[in-house]
């Protein structure tokens, strides 16, 4: 482009934004900006397109535009930049003649070339705010374009890229779809037809004679080849190829933001030479020894490798060093954390073999399976030692852990100390309120709106009490006076049992429920209650021995691999969306045998998913595959709009009822009383039923748009049928599963066992998918994956090396890694409130 274009681009880009300024009135031109284009049309064609007619356009259609032309606009060019001039500017002027000054690395995004006020809302969206975490979005994937072809060299069905002349440009619409444009590039070796489709406007930034670098799937039509939406780069508009012609980063997305765009963001930091130097701005914080010892890449290449790298092997490389950082600075956390509490001194050694205990093993309706006693013993000889447990019990969905932690709760209890559980949701809380004072044979009852048991175990009272969050204030004080008092003994709790109002004086034992459902700092809080309690943490999503070690930090691991005997089988099919109505009579037909069935959808209300982006759901964040993203839209059944539709439609005759995280705990707990007491027939629910719900006479559990959701969250909603007498069924729909999820669905139709379903789903995908986006987002790790076994081993010993010559992390050697470390503690302990 030539200098007077980029002036003009410049004067165009400040009319925008005044333009934007004063509400799209079209009055920042004399004239109206309709003259203004007229008479630029030429020079700016490439980049709006034909003009348009502005001054009929309503306001809206004026807002749209505007914001889609200031996004398309080139980035002012660093070096062309006049020099500042001495007097006062307006604000809205700055922008459009960039003397920028040099980017640091922990400027805001706006700084960025290619960052608009249109953009950057988007990239706040993906949470990022400064140059350092458009450093830290690392690429989901990358494409390789690295191979460059002449185009007589083309071959059908590969990724290629060319080099070629623009020798005809042209543009094409069909009746009112939006136009695509047509090129021809040649070389010294022949010619290739480039199609964009919807994308007409390419026509316009194209011209005959330009050079230009296309990349993508070499297709064929009629005997010839070609590429149809490739990516594409201007020769010589930037220094390094950005989008085509390497090893090309895709990044993730949230609606709004194009690939191109993020990817041309980060290209500037990473490639372009001269904003220079953010990289050299990224400190080096490991010692010098560490990085030889285990062959590191340094930090400035590590982040230039991963986003733009000369190969897979250097990605591996970068990969590599990223996940050594963050491997080691979880670990060197968890011993931080340990050693701190070591020094407080020694736990309390619980007498175990006391008769109630046995009395109340022998009470049960049912003897423990071989599992069970085996982890009943490890656990008890571990709370005998002044040595605080810290110990993870592993059990598939149903295989009775609960029974277990509730002999060392008892333990605990009999001694004169309390004990604690931490639930997940407030429904599973309430559950496990209800189940252990029945196991111990009390009522449970409701003091007002307190709950409260008091049980009668041989010559001890044990009072057992719930705290959830939201209870009335009044009842929650109450509850901490008394857990403070050491009135209750037994407290099961939701977040608002970590809360460090609460005081748990006597705390002897602490159990974490569905562990996969917590960060690891939220575990650690509960540690700090009492004196140095015994932890006992529960999981139902089996991890193999050899990576407990990384997700978990230190933990000794109890695991029951058998079932309860009597298990009814769970017949488990998906079926296709014209099957509904078989699906729903089949239901009914249940119903009508005395069974209860569960339907879960995604979510409360129905909702239009929309391309890219993370979308919450109640449990947390899910992340959309890639075909999900390449489809625009996708319908998502809601709970409410179900509810009425089948009551209304479906089952008129049947009793239906609600269950979602919106509703008050009384409302929830009412719909739950009534499901337990079979005066409901089907629970139509969002995933808060996923975990810990116990209702042996349901034995249908349908999912609705199951493609939606992972691996171990279907494990999860099947666990919660075939839990009494009766042969049991979970049923998989799903409207238009993409390849992955079908792939999801096989597996859950064809293993039963969560075990085994672990081991295929890593031999498929890698831990990743199976642990879900809330294990890895509790330790933010975004390189490290679960299978850097090795990564992890010396991670872990070079931290312990670190911390034992300098526990205080104050040598002068270790001043940037303790600046670093302090970083991340302060990131993870946040997480916890
Ligand atoms: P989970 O391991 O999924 O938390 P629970 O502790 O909720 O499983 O147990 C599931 C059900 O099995 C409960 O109703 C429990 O009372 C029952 N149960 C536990 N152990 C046994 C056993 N050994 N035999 C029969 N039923 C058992
Ligand atoms: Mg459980």
């Amino acid at each position: 482009m030539e200098d007077s274009d980029f002036q003009r681009i410049a004067a165009f880009r400040r009319i925008l934004g005044l333009e934007r300024e004063q509400g799209f009135e079209d009055r920042v031109v004399i004239g109206g900006l309709d003259r203004f284009l007229d008479q630029w049309s030429a020079q700016l064609s490439s980049i709006i397109g034909p003009p348009p007619n502005y001054s009929s356009m309503p306001r809206e259609e004026r807002r749209r535009w505007v914001a889609d032309v200031l996004d398309r606009l080139p980035a002012p060019e660093p070096q062309r930049a006049e020099p500042r001039k001495a007097e006062p500017r307006k604000k809205e002027f700055r922008r459009a003649s960039p003397p920028p000054p040099p980017l640091k690395i922990d400027d805001d995004v706006s700084k960025v070339p290619g960052v608009t006020n249109s953009n950057r809302p988007r990239l706040q969206d993906l949470g990022l705010e400064t140059v350092r975490d458009l450093l830290s979005h690392l690429p989901i994937r990358y494409n390789d374009f690295s191979d460059i072809r002449q185009i007589a060299d083309l071959e059908f069905g590969k990724n290629q890229t060319v080099l070629g002349t623009v020798s005809e440009i042209s543009q094409s619409s069909f009746g009112s779809k939006r136009s695509s444009a047509h090129a021809v590039l040649s070389d010294s070796t022949g010619g290739v037809r480039v199609t964009w489709f919807n994308q007409g406007y390419l026509a316009n930034t194209f011209r005959p004679g330009m050079k230009l670098f296309v990349s993508g799937k070499v297709a064929e039509f009629r005997d010839n080849l070609l590429f149809q939406n490739p990516e594409y780069e201007i020769m010589g508009k930037q220094g390094d190829l950005v989008h085509t012609g390497r090893l090309v980063p895709v990044y993730s997305l949230v609606e709004g933001l194009y690939q191109r765009t993020l990817r041309s963001i980060i290209g500037h930091i990473i490639l372009n030479r001269a904003l220079d130097a953010c990289l050299q701005q990224l400190e080096e914080y490991l010692p010098e020894d560490v990085l030889h010892r285990n062959g590191l890449l340094g930090i400035e290449s590590a982040f230039s490798q991963i986003h733009y790298p000369d190969s897979f092997g250097a990605k591996e490389a970068a990969r590599q060093r990223l996940a050594f950082d963050e491997l080691l600075l979880f670990q060197m956390a968890v011993l931080r954390r340990r050693q701190a509490w070591q020094e407080l001194g020694s736990g309390i050694a619980l007498d175990v073999g006391l008769p109630e205990v046995d009395a109340f093993v022998d009470s049960l309706p049912f003897s423990f399976t071989d599992a069970q006693k085996r982890a009943t013993d490890e656990i008890l000889s571990d709370i005998q030692t002044v040595r605080p447990m810290n110990r993870l019990l592993e059990g598939d969905v149903g295989s009775g852990k609960t029974v277990v932690a509730m002999v060392a709760m008892l333990a605990a209890v009999l001694n004169g100390y309390q004990a604690a559980i931490l639930a997940p949701t407030e429904i599973l809380a309430e559950q496990h309120f209800l189940t252990i004072t029945r196991l111990l044979r009390g009522e449970g009852s409701k003091d007002g709106s307190q709950y409260i048991a008091n049980i009668q175990l041989g010559e001890r009272e044990v009072t057992v009490g719930l705290l959830l969050g939201s209870l009335s204030k009044r009842v929650k004080d109450d509850t901490r006076l008394m857990l403070a008092a050491g009135q209750i003994n037994i407290v099961i709790g939701t977040h608002a049992l970590i809360q460090e109002s609460v005081d748990i004086p006597k705390l002897a034992l602490a159990v974490v429920d569905e562990l996969h459902r917590f960060g690891v700092m939220q575990r650690l809080a509960l540690r700090g209650k009492g004196t140095r309690p015994h932890v006992l943490v529960m999981s139902a999503t089996p991890i193999p021995r050899s990576l407990a070690l990384t997700v978990y930090g230190e933990l000794d691991v109890s695991i029951i691999d058998e079932m309860p005997a009597g298990r009814p089988q769970i017949i488990t099919r998906y079926e296709r969306p014209e099957r509904r109505r078989v699906v729903y009579e089949f239901v009914r037909s249940q119903v009508e045998e005395g069974r209860q069935a569960f339907m879960v959808v995604p979510f409360i209300e129905e909702s239009e998913i929309k391309v890219g982006g993370p979308i919450r759901d109640e449990g947390g964040q899910y992340r959309m595959t890639e075909g999900e993203q390449e489809r625009r839209t996708k319908f998502v059944r809601g709970a409410v709009n179900e509810y009425e539709r089948l009551s209304k439609d479906v089952f008129p005759e049947l009793r239906l009822g609600l269950l979602h995280g919106l509703m008050s705990l009384r409302e929830k707990e009412e719909v739950m009383d009534k499901f337990q007491g079979g005066a409901i027939d089907i629970l139509v629910s969002t995933p808060v039923v996923e975990v810990g719900i116990d209702v042996p006479n349901a034995t249908v559990m349908v999912i609705d748009c199951a493609d939606r959701f992972g691996l171990a969250q279907l494990h999860q909603f099947r666990g919660r049928v075939g839990r009494g007498r009766h042969e049991s069924y979970c049923i998989l729909l799903a409207d238009e599963p993409g390849e992955s999820a079908l792939e999801r669905l096989k597996l859950i139709e064809n293993f039963r066992d969560g075990f085994k379903l672990a081991d295929k789903d890593l031999e498929l995908r890698g831990p990743g998918d199976y642990l879900g986006t809330r294990q890895s987002g509790a330790l933010d790790m975004k390189a490290a994956k679960l299978t850097d076994q090795e990564t992890a081993k010396r991670s872990r010993s070079e931290g312990e090396k670190i911390l034992h010559i300098d526990p205080a992390l104050v040598k002068e050697e270790h001043r940037k890694l303790a600046k670093r470390m302090a970083e991340y503690e302060e990131t993870v302990t946040a997480e916890m409130s």
